[in-house]
C-alpha cells in the first residue's frame, strides 16, 4: 500500500475548490508572473508566417533539420510549416519526412493500450464534457477495487492489453489516494489467457487525471505510475476561461499548464501532453504545444514523452462538441499531426479511438505512435459488455469512432507491414525522461523497439490471437527477425535465445 500521509484530505467539494490549488506551486513556475505561453507570439507567428505563403527553400531546410536532430523546433519554424502543409507538394515531402523520423525513432511499429475509465464523480464545468458537475443525464459511478478486477479480467484475460490509461475525473474522493489504490490493483491482477493458459498482467499504467500538487505526485511515482497526461483542452486563456469556469478547480490556467513542470519537478518524468483539438484555432494550439514542450526542456531537459490528439466528439448533455467555430476536418487534422510530427520528433503520438477507423488508418502514416482499440469508455464497460461494442452516452464522456477489436487492428496494422507492439519495457528499465530523450533522437531507443515488439507480439500471438492474425503475424515476425539479424548480428543469438523462451511460454522478456 502506498504511504499517503503526505496527501492531503478534503472534508467536501467546496473545501476541495477552495483549498486544493497551492499557489506556490504555480509561481515557482512563472517567474516575474510572465507566462511561457507567449499569446501575443503566438498570433505574430499565424499572422505573419502560417498565413503567408511559404519559401520552398526554408520547407526544406526546417524539414532537413528536423530529421537531422530531431530537437523541438521553434515556433517560428513550426509556423512556416504550418503554411507550407496547403501546398500539395510541400505538403507531401513533409509527410514522407514525417514518415521517416518516425521510423527513425521509433520503428515500424504501433504500440496499443486501452483506456480504462474509473470515475465520472467531477467537481467541474468543462462545457464539453458529459461528466461535468450538474449534468444530470450522466449516470455516476465510481469502480470499487473488486469492480476493478472485473474490468482487469476482460482487459487482461480476455483482450490482452499490458498497457493502460486509466482515466479519472476530478472529486475530493477519487483524488490520489484512490488513483494509487487502483494503479497498485492493476499491477498485481493476473489472468489466465484464453488461448494457453499463461498469466498476463497489466505491466504499465498511465494516468489521465486532474493537474495534481508535487507531494501528490511523489505518490504516484512511487506505486509506478508510467505517464501522466493531462490535457490542456486549449491554451487560449480567454477561451480557457469561457469554457472552464471560474467556480472550478480547472477554471484556473496557470494551475493546469504548470502541471507537467511540477510533475518533473516531482521525477514523474514521462509527461503526456495534449490538446482538445476542435475548441480553438489548431494553429494557436499547434503553437501554445511547442512552447509548452520548450519550456519543459528549458528547466528540465526533458521534453513530452507524448503528445494526444483528441478531438471533439458529442457527449451528454452539450452542444459544444457541434456547435464549435473551430471544428477541423480530417484533412486538417492530417496536416496538424504531420506537423507535429515534424516539431516535436522524438515525440510518442497518440490518436484515439475517438477517431473514425479511417482517420486512423491515414494517421498511421503521418507520424502516429499509440492507438487504442477494443476499447469500452463506459465506467466498468469492458466487464458490463465483455462481448460487444457497446457504447452508451449517459454512461460515458463522448462517443467513440473506431470501435475495431483489438484482433482486427492488429491484423491490419501486420497487413501493411507494422508490427504492434505490447511493450513496457522502457520505464521498467530506467529509460523515461531525460534518459530515454537522447535514446530517442538518435533512433537508439528504435532498435529497443522492434527487439522488445517482436517479444511482446510473439507472446500475444500465442496467448489471444486468431488463427488468421496469428497466421499474419507470424510472417512479419520471421521478417522483423530477418531484419534485426542485419542490424544486429553480434547480438542477434541473444535476441534469438529470449524470442525462443517466449514461444516456448516464457513471458515478459525485455531488453
Ligand atoms: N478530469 C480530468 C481532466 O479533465 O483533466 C481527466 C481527464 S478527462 C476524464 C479526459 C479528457 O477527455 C479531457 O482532458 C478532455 O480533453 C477529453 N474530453 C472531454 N470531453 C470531450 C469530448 N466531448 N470529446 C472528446 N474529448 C473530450
Ligand atoms: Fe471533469 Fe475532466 Fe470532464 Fe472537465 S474534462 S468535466 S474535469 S472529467
Amino acid at each position: 500500500m502506498a504511504d499517503c500521509s503526505s496527501i492531503r484530505k478534503f472534508k467536501d467539494a467546496a473545501d476541495y475548490r477552495k483549498n486544493f490549488i497551492i499557489q506556490g506551486e504555480i509561481d515557482k513556475y512563472l517567474p516575474g508572473g510572465k507566462h511561457f505561453i507567449d499569446e501575443a507570439l503566438i498570433q505574430k507567428c499565424i499572422d505573419e508566417i502560417a498565413m503567408k505563403p511559404a519559401d520552398p527553400a526554408l520547407v526544406r531546410e526546417i524539414i532537413a533539420k528536423s530529421e537531422a536532430t530531431c530537437e523541438t523546433l521553434k515556433p517560428e519554424e513550426t509556423a512556416v510549416l504550418m503554411s507550407a502543409a496547403f501546398v500539395p507538394e510541400l505538403f507531401a515531402e513533409m509527410k514522407a519526412a514525417a514518415l521517416r523520423i518516425k521510423k527513425k525513432v521509433y520503428d515500424n511499429r504501433i504500440v496499443v493500450f486501452a483506456p480504462l475509465y474509473m470515475s465520472n464523480l467531477c467537481v467541474n464545468g468543462c462545457k464539453y464534457c458529459g461528466f461535468r458537475e450538474g449534468n444530470e443525464l450522466q449516470k455516476r459511478r465510481v469502480l470499487t477495487m473488486d469492480e476493478l478486477k472485473e474490468e482487469l479480467d476482460v482487459l487482461a484475460g480476455r483482450i490482452g492489453h499490458k498497457r493502460l490509461i486509466a482515466v479519472y475525473g476530478e472529486h475530493q474522493t477519487t483524488s490520489t489516494e484512490y488513483i494509487a489504490e487502483t494503479i497498485e490493483t492493476c499491477y498485481a491482477r493476473q489472468v489466465p489467457a484464453p488461448r494457453t493458459g499463461h498469466k498476463n498482467g497489466i505491466r504499465r499504467v498511465n494516468v489521465n487525471a486532474a493537474p495534481l500538487p508535487i507531494a501528490d505526485l511523489k505518490v504516484l511515482r512511487s506505486v509506478g505510475i508510467g505517464t501522466f497526461q493531462v490535457f490542456q483542452e486549449t491554451y487560449n486563456r480567454k477561451l480557457y476561461e469561457e469554457m472552464h469556469p471560474a467556480w472550478s478547480v480547472k477554471g484556473n490556467y496557470d494551475w493546469r499548464t504548470t502541471c507537467f513542470h511540477r510533475c518533473l519537478e516531482a521525477g514523474v518524468d514521462d509527461v503526456g501532453l495534449g490538446v482538445l483539438y476542435g475548441l480553438c484555432d489548431w494553429r494557436f494550439e499547434l503553437l501554445a504545444t511547442i512552447l509548452h514542450a520548450r519550456d519543459l526542456e528549458r528547466w528540465f531537459n526533458i521534453g513530452p514523452h507524448t503528445l494526444s490528439f483528441p478531438r471533439l466528439e458529442p457527449a451528454s448533455g452539450t452542444k459544444v462538441p457541434e456547435e464549435s467555430p473551430w471544428l477541423i476536418d480530417d484533412d486538417t487534422f492530417e496536416k496538424i499531426v504531420t506537423i507535429a510530427r515534424l516539431s516535436v520528433p522524438y515525440t510518442g503520438i497518440i490518436i484515439t479511438a475517438r477517431e473514425s477507423p479511417n482517420s486512423r488508418n491515414k494517421l498511421i502514416d503521418s507520424g502516429m505512435t499509440q492507438l487504442d482499440c477494443s476499447s469500452n469508455i463506459a465506467i466498468k464497460g469492458y466487464s458490463d459488455f465483455a462481448n460487444e461494442a457497446h457504447q452508451e452516452k449517459e454512461r460515458q464522456q463522448f462517443m467513440l469512432g473506431d470501435n475495431r477489436s483489438i484482433d482486427e487492428m492488429v491484423r491490419y496494422l501486420a497487413s501493411r507491414g507494422t508490427i504492434t507492439s505490447f511493450c513496457t519495457a522502457g520505464y521498467r528499465c530506467g529509460r523515461t525522461g531525460g534518459c530515454i530523450m537522447d535514446a530517442l533522437k538518435t533512433g537508439r531507443e528504435g532498435k529497443f523497439c522492434k527487439i522488445n515488439a517482436v517479444l511482446t507480439f510473439r507472446e500475444w500471438l500465442d496467448d489471444f490471437a486468431s488463427d488468421e492474425t496469428r497466421a499474419i503475424g507470424d510472417k512479419l515476425i520471421e521478417k522483423e527477425l530477418a531484419a534485426i539479424k542485419d542490424w544486429l548480428p553480434k547480438f542477434y543469438p541473444t535476441v534469438l535465445k529470449q524470442y525462443e523462451a517466449t514461444c516456448r511460454g516464457e513471458r515478459d522478456l525485455f531488453f
